[in-house]
């Protein structure tokens, strides 16, 4: 028996490769790749390369909708006007995990709900989003985060695993018709791929060890109540102030500039790329002063901004449990276990005994 539901369809695995190979048609693929065990997202040539088997990669796919390093605009000193530059690809990202897929949700709040920026939003327009379902290993916590399933309405296709098949949600009118140009590969869905569906939620679940995740309930009032904790100077003493922890994040945004004169002097370009809070002189201004002199202040403000700071500048936490960042410091510092910490040992059971 087959439903008719015009939001899902499914995609059997036989069809994949043909899938990726049309999806190259449509503009510039871009998908996971694996290079000495690391995975990372970058341009597709040949499709049998591109991974799904991944948990995550090095880099978020942030790094194709806002660039390390970009241009802002180039000034003709001649001329005495702006040099307009940019122009956005079509492009399809395609083998997101959900967690990525909600910090791209996270961008697209920060550069596009108040004085949208022009940049980010050509490229979005000309994004397609394909995510994924995956497995989470020792450093996810997205249920703790809420990001363990794709969500709202920024993704434009999702492919569940059910077995032989991929269950392919339709997220939007960009993703219905990315299906109709190759309806060929695709079925409609029958009650049994409906249920493997459903099984496919609690079978995520199942994954997660519950007594090992964070706690996250209140996290912004916590992060605020402990704000002279010891613990902040103990965790920045392992701190090396490298910047991975944000480089690598994919809800980080924070960038600098500086202007790059061409060697006749004729243009200028503003160039702008990412830094990070755990810099010094991020927070260096004019007259030599430093709003964040010391490692363990600006260890605390990254939870501060992440926990406190994006609640209140767009209503969601600004960590979306990718664990990139535990999994990638030189230092082996865990956001998870700082979190812990800050929390403190008290269990729900003695909290209630103190309340009774
Ligand atoms: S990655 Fe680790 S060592 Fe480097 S700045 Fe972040 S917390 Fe510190
Ligand atoms: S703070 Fe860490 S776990 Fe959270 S989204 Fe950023 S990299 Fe991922």
């Amino acid at each position: 028996m087959e439903f008719h539901i015009d939001k899902a369809k499914v995609l059997p695995k036989e069809n994949l490769r043909s899938f990726l190979e049309g999806l190259k048609e449509l503009g510039k693929l871009i998908a996971p790749l694996k290079k000495q065990e690391k995975f990372y997202f970058d341009v597709v040539d040949d499709v049998s390369k591109v991974e799904l088997s991944y948990t995550r990669t090095i880099l978020p796919p942030k790094k194709f909708l806002v660039p390390y390093r970009r241009e802002r605009y180039t000034y003709d000193t001649v001329n005495l006007n702006f040099i307009a530059s940019f122009k956005a690809e079509p492009q399809i990202i395609f083998g997101i995990h959900s967690c990525d897929l909600h910090g791209i949700s996270i961008l697209d709040s920060v550069y596009l709900k108040e004085n949208p920026d022009p940049r980010y939003l050509e490229i979005r327009k000309k994004t397609v989003l394909i995510g994924i379902s995956c497995k989470p290993d020792e450093y996810c916590f997205c249920m703790s985060t809420g990001t363990a399933f794709p969500d709202g309405a920024n993704w434009d296709l999702f492919m569940t695993d059910i077995g032989d098949d991929y269950f392919v949600s339709i997220g939007s009118p960009k993703g219905d018709e990315v299906i109709l140009k190759m309806k060929e590969l695709f079925r409609e869905i029958t009650k049994e791929d409906l249920d493997l569906y459903k099984k496919s939620t609690s079978f995520k679940k199942s994954l997660f060890d519950f007594k090992t995740l964070p706690d996250l309930g209140r996290i912004s009032q916590v992060i605020e109540l402990e704000y002279d904790s010891p613990v902040w100077e103990e965790e920045a003493e392992r701190c090396l102030g490298c910047g991975t922890c944000t480089n690598v994040c994919p809800t980080c945004f924070c960038y600098t500039e500086v202007d790059i004169p061409s060697l006749d002097g004729k243009t200028v370009s503003r160039i702008e790329f990412t830094t990070s809070c755990q810099y010094p002189y991020y927070s260096l201004v004019a007259g030599g002063h430093y709003f964040k002199p010391s490692r363990a202040s600006r260890f605390k403000h990254r939870y501060y901004h992440k926990f406190v700071g994006y609640p209140y500048q767009i209503e969601k936490l600004g960590c979306v449990g990718c664990g990139r960042c535990s999994a990638e410091c030189p230092a082996k510092i865990s956001m998870v276990e700082t979190i812990k910490k800050l929390r403190g040992t008290a269990d729900e059971e003695e909290l209630r005994k103190v309340a009774e």
